[in-house]
C-alpha cells in the first residue's frame, strides 16, 4: 500500500523556513515592518492600490461589510455553494444573506438569479470565484453600479486570477483573499483585502486592531508613541510578521506554483475530459485560472456507485478527496433560520451530490499526478453500470 496522498499540502521551501527564523530572531513578531512589505507587494502583485493583511479571509470579509456600513436591516447576497465563512459574517451584524443559486457548466454565482434575488434592501453583493476561475463579474458590477450596490469578491479560491485581462483583486470595491492552509498561498492563517478606496483601507486597518486610531503597532517602536486612541470599538484581526514572512517568500513563487497547477490540471483534463461517466467544470477564454480546485462530477447513470462510495474507494486507494461545497441552504442553521429545502436552490443541491474534488498542489509529484488518475479509472471501470 503506497502512502497516503492528502487532498492538501503547502509548498514549503527552505526559503520560506529561512524568512520565519529570520522573523523570530528579529524580535519583532507581531504586526510589523514584513506585514507592511507584505501588503505593498501584494498590492502590487494584484493591481490593486491598497491592500490589508489580517489573519483570515473571514476576517477580511467581515472588515469589508464593516467599512461600508453593513446594518441588520440590510441583505447581502451570496451564492449557496461557498464555505460558511462567506455569509456568516452578513449574520455577524445581524443582516440577511440572500442565498442564491448556481450555475450548471461552471458552479458560479448565477447572474440572473442576483438579479431575481435584488431587493430595495440589498446593500451588498459577495460572488465568488469557484475553484480558482473568476465568475461571470460584469453583469453582476453592472446591476450593482445600476443600483447603488457594493460589490465585495470572495477570492479565497482566486490568487492569482485574471477576468477579461484584469487581475483579481483589483475589480470589484474591495476583494477578500484568504492563506488558509489549504490555499494557493499558504500562512497557516491569514488574509488580505484589497481595494482602490483609501477611506475603507484606513476604516479596516484601524478596525483590524482594535479600532485604534493611528498605527497602532507602532507604539512599541521607536517611531511610537503610548499614546493612542479608540474611536471604535474593533476587533484583533491584525497579521503576524511571522505569517507576513511566509506570505512574502509564497508571493515569490506564486507564479512557478501556479505553473505546477496549471500543469497537473492539464494532465486531468487530458485524462478525464472524454471520459463518459465524469463530467468537468466548464473553462472560460476570457478568465485565467488559479487551479485552486480540480472538481469532477460524477455521472451517476453511467455508474452502480454513488460519490460517498467513489470517495471511500479512493480513500482506501490511498487518496485524499474534498468535496466543495455543502452548499449553505442544505445546513441546518440555514435551513431552519431562513426555511429553505435543498430543493429550493437545486442547481447547487444536486452538483453538491455529484462532486469530488481531486488533490491539485504544486508539491505533488507527477507520480502522485498518475496515481490520482489511475484511482479515479479503475474505480470508475469498477462501477460501470
Ligand atoms: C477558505 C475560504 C474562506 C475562508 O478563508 P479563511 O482564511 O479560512 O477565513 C472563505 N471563502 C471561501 C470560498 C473559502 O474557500
Amino acid at each position: 500500500m503506497p502512502e497516503f496522498l492528502p487532498f492538501a499540502r503547502p509548498d514549503i521551501t527552505s526559503r520560506e523556513v529561512e524568512e520565519v527564523v529570520a522573523t523570530l530572531e528579529s524580535g519583532w513578531l507581531t504586526t510589523g515592518p514584513r506585514t507592511r512589505s507584505f501588503e505593498a507587494t501584494f498590492a502590487k502583485r494584484v493591481g490593486a492600490q491598497h491592500a490589508v493583511a489580517v489573519n483570515s479571509c473571514t476576517a477580511a470579509l467581515h472588515l469589508a461589510l464593516e467599512a461600508i456600513g453593513l446594518t441588520p436591516d440590510d441583505e447581502v447576497i451570496v451564492p449557496t455553494l461557498t464555505f460558511a465563512a462567506t455569509a456568516e459574517v452578513v449574520r455577524y451584524f445581524g443582516a440577511r444573506p440572500v442565498l442564491v443559486d448556481v450555475r450548471d457548466d461552471d458552479h458560479q454565482i448565477d447572474a440572473s438569479a442576483v438579479e431575481r434575488a435584488w431587493s430595495a434592501k440589498t446593500k451588498a453583493v459577495i460572488p465568488v470565484h469557484f475553484a480558482g476561475q473568476a465568475c461571470d463579474l460584469a453583469p453582476i458590477l453592472e446591476l450593482a453600479r445600476d443600483r447603488g450596490a457594493i460589490v465585495i469578491e470572495d477570492a479565497a479560491h482566486a490568487l492569482p486570477a485574471r477576468y477579461r485581462e484584469r487581475t483579481i483583486g483589483s475589480i470589484g470595491d474591495i476583494t477578500c483573499f484568504s492563506f488558509y492552509a489549504t490555499k494557493t498561498l499558504a500562512t497557516g492563517e491569514g488574509g488580505m483585502a484589497t481595494t482602490a478606496s483609501e477611506e475603507w483601507a484606513d476604516r479596516m486597518r484601524m478596525m483590524a486592531l482594535h479600532g485604534i486610531s493611528k498605527d497602532a503597532w507602532k507604539r512599541y517602536t521607536a517611531e511610537g508613541s503610548w499614546y493612542y486612541e479608540i474611536v471604535a470599538p474593533g476587533y484583533k484581526y491584525n497579521m503576524t510578521d511571522v505569517a507576513a514572512a511566509l506570505g512574502l517568500v509564497q508571493l515569490e513563487r506564486l507564479d512557478a506554483m501556479l505553473a505546477r497547477r496549471t500543469e497537473i490540471a492539464t494532465r486531468y483534463r487530458q485524462a478525464f475530459s472524454d471520459d463518459e461517466r465524469l463530467e468537468l467544470l466548464a473553462t472560460h477564454d476570457d478568465r485565467d485560472h488559479a487551479w485552486h480546485l480540480f472538481v469532477v462530477k460524477l455521472k451517476h447513470e453511467a455508474l452502480s456507485i454513488d460519490r460517498n462510495r467513489f470517495i471511500e474507494i479512493l480513500k482506501e486507494r490511498g487518496i485524499g478527496t474534498s468535496v466543495h461545497f455543502i452548499p449553505l441552504h442544505c445546513h441546518p442553521y440555514y435551513r431552519s433560520t431562513y426555511q429553505l429545502q435543498p430543493d429550493d436552490l437545486p442547481v447547487a443541491h444536486a452538483l453538491y451530490q455529484r462532486s469530488v474534488s481531486l488533490p491539485i498542489y504544486s508539491a505533488m509529484s507527477d507520480a502522485d499526478v498518475d496515481r490520482v488518475i489511475a484511482a479515479v479509472l479503475e474505480t470508475l471501470d469498477e462501477s460501470v453500470r
